[in-house]
């Protein structure tokens, strides 16, 4: 029987301890990715969709605390804070920007791994969990990465995916350019209209019967795009 190789991305900005984390982490056979920055986290999560964030509060670019609701506007992924701090006003703040758990500084790597295994047992219930969401004839699964359209299946990029999944974790909503760019591309590629434009077309070319006239993914001008929530006629 196979198991789930898991994947843990480490936001911690000082090596040693990152070190640490990593050595714990591979030699219980998870998948480490590595990130010093609060910036860098972001685009590492966006690319890898990893299954746990551990997450230090003090990172050199912006409190871990501002990643944390960042995160949690696209990704249900389980988050554990790590801090040296172990004031109380800390925690409750990390709880309540999203994190689902707290562990503080120096931790013992028995108690931090029992952690991670409840948190991955949990995030690996909310994805089982989640029923496709559905646009008229669009449907998206999260939880196996696939799309549907009129037509059948859809074979997008990864980069395709993401756009999709990122206008359908929104319901019907318009998602504004920034957003797109910022979530699917990363934080520094928001001025980029140009590629969004560009994979926009591409999407609807296979998701939409008639790409010129767009039933499914809607442009809203000068706003940004949304998927249509209803059958439409
Ligand atoms: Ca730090």
């Amino acid at each position: 029987m196979t198991q789930a190789v898991y994947q843990v991305l480490v936001i911690e900005d000082e090596a040693g301890i990152r070190d640490a984390l990593r050595v714990l982490l591979l030699g219980e056979g998870y998948r480490v990715i590595e990130a010093a920055t609060a910036m860098r986290a972001e685009v590492e999560a966006r690319a890898h969709k990893p299954d746990l964030l551990l997450v230090d509060l003090g990172l050199p670019d912006g409190e871990g605390l501002d990643l944390i609701p960042r995160v949690r506007a696209w990704s249900p992924m389980p988050i554990i804070v790590l801090s040296a701090r172990a004031a109380e006003d800390q925690k409750i703040a990390a709880l309540d920007a999203g994190a689902d758990d707290y562990v503080t500084k120096p931790f013992s790597a028995p108690e931090l791994l029992a952690r991670v295994r409840v948190a991955l047992r949990r995030g690996a219930g909310i994805e089982a969990r989640r029923a496709p969401l559905r646009f008229g004839a669009l449907r998206v699964d999260l939880a196996s990465r696939r799309a549907s359209g009129p037509a059948g299946e859809l074979h997008l990029t990864p980069l395709e995916y993401r756009l999709l999944e990122c206008l359908a974790r929104q319901g019907g909503m318009v998602v504004r350019q920034r957003q797109l760019l910022c979530e699917v591309w990363g934080p520094d590629r928001v001025e980029d209209a140009r590629s969004l434009r560009v994979f926009i077309s591409s999407l609807r070319s296979k998701l939409e019967i008639d790409p010129r006239r767009p039933r499914h993914l809607l442009t809203e001008p000068g706003i940004g795009y949304r998927l249509r929530a209803d059958e439409g006629d």
